[in-house]
């Protein structure tokens, strides 16, 4: 399968080298040249995570020197659970994509990409630094599925003071290979720091560089896979297709639903449930697609002003479509407090900050109108953000054993300046 830039100005690609580039030449994102169809025969609804992904992958590593490996990768990078939970409600379910090493559904991307880069690396390549920029839980995964991995160092960069605790301690604690380094500054700050050395050519020329963004295909497609998984079990008990309900910030989750639907997997609406940072649904409420600067809120996660994967939805769809398909409401950190106070009260379910903007949006869409089949996405472990929930529901969040295992080893991240020389700096350091 090929592979086009969204800008239309890169030459196309084989996936091997659209998962080893991140970004295309011409600054787009690397879309299929043409969508291919998923066999719905050849596939039971109650195989594994791992049988699915390969099955739903086939396609898209055809002609791939990684086709011979997808089994492997499928295996290796898709080795949790990610269960389809009945909610108290008719007809309602919850996703849990958080029972992954670090306790948020980053792991499934994050561990599948380094399952490919480290079979696309050949033995005499220079050492390869992974950049990642993260607003809390995309570096932890990163830093946990590329931990140790020989010819591959990870840096990451986070803001300090705007992650949670236990998020500072997670991307601290890999040692080894892993270093973290606290911005003085905006995530946009890391982000920016991140863009400029990867465009650094002299710095690229003296330590090869690439990144883990969520805008890479290696992390993009395997998501797919936990859409696939309960759209069929549903699709089989229920005879119709369930919708939907997935919090989103850079879009790449809902992406990858919207993609598992348009491989013909039986999946309905896709309801985009975003913070106080409303570029999409001011969007598909009709106004210009306008990115702005972010807020900050509860669902930190989440706080993106310019969401990247909207130019892969906005390059497979027209505006007007777009519109038609999907909803994206916007959920207040008011709202925030009140769904996860009430669902705990309730119903003894308690949820993290960003998978209580789905489950708000679950509920204004039963209120209107309660007879489709639909999924709410859990996205993280509420344990990441005890500081959040924890007052709010009055008694502690157990903590995970996977989450346990990284907050019991010893944490350690460097200052760092928001200075596009500093980290010049840090990088060449280590080569010198
Ligand atoms: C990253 C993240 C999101 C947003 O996902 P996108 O793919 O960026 O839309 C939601 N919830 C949690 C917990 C996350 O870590």
């Amino acid at each position: 399968m090929r592979f086009l830039s969204t800008r239309g100005d890169a030459p196309a690609v084989g996936l091997s080298a659209a998962i080893a580039a991140g970004l295309a030449p011409d600054g787009g994102l690397y879309v299929p040249a043409a969508f291919p169809r998923a066999d719905l025969d050849a596939i039971a609804p109650d195989a594994t995570l791992p049988e699915i992904a390969a099955w739903l992958l086939r396609p898209w590593f055809a002609g791939d020197p990684l086709a011979a490996h997808l089994d492997a990768i499928c295996r290796e990078a898709l080795a949790f659970d990610t269960p389809l939970r009945p909610l108290p409600w008719d007809d309602t379910y919850l996703l849990e994509l958080f029972h992954g090493p670090t306790a948020a559904f980053k792991d499934v991307g994050a561990r599948f990409l380094a399952a490919c880069m480290r079979r696309l690396r050949a033995p005499s390549d220079p050492p390869l630094t992974i950049l990642v920029a993260t607003s809390g839980d995309t570096g932890a995964a990163v830093g946990a599925a590329f931990h140790r991995l020989p010819g591959f160092r990870v840096v990451i960069l986070y803001p300090d003071g705007r992650v949670s605790p236990r998020q500072a301690h997670q991307l601290g604690c890999f040692g080894d290979n892993v270093h973290a380094f606290r911005v003085a500054g905006s995530f946009d700050d890391c982000q920016r720091m991140v863009k400029t050395a990867l465009g650094d050519t002299d710095l690229q020329a003296r330590t090869p560089l690439s990144s883990a963004n969520s805008i890479s295909l290696g992390r993009l497609l395997p998501q797919m896979s936990y859409y696939a998984q309960a759209a069929l079990r549903l699709h089989a008990e229920h005879g119709v297709a369930p919708d939907f309900v997935v919090p989103t910030g850079n879009l790449g989750n809902a992406l990858a639903c919207v993609w598992a639907r348009t491989m013909g997997l039986p999946i309905g609406k896709v309801h985009l449930a975003c913070n106080a940072n409303a570029v999409l649904p001011d969007f598909l409420a009709g106004a210009d697609y306008a990115p702005r600067a972010s807020v900050a809120t509860l669902a930190n996660a989440m706080d993106v002003g310019a969401p990247s994967n909207a130019e892969r939805l906005r390059w497979m769809f027209d505006d007007d479509f777009i519109r038609a398909q999907f909803t994206a409401q916007s959920v207040d950190d008011v709202a925030i407090r009140d769904t996860v106070r009430a669902l705990a009260a309730e119903h003894d379910l308690v949820v993290c900050p960003h998978t209580a903007t789905a489950l708000h949006v679950l509920a204004r869409l039963r209120d209107a109108d309660p007879s489709r089949l639909r999924v709410a996405v859990a996205t993280a472990h509420p344990a990441k953000f005890e500081g959040v929930i924890e007052p709010l529901i009055g008694r502690s969040v157990p903590v995970p054993s996977t989450l346990d295992h990284l907050l019991r080893r010893v944490a350690h991240a460097e200052p760092l300046p928001a200075d596009d020389d500093a980290l010049r700096e840090v990088l060449l350091d280590s080569v010198r």
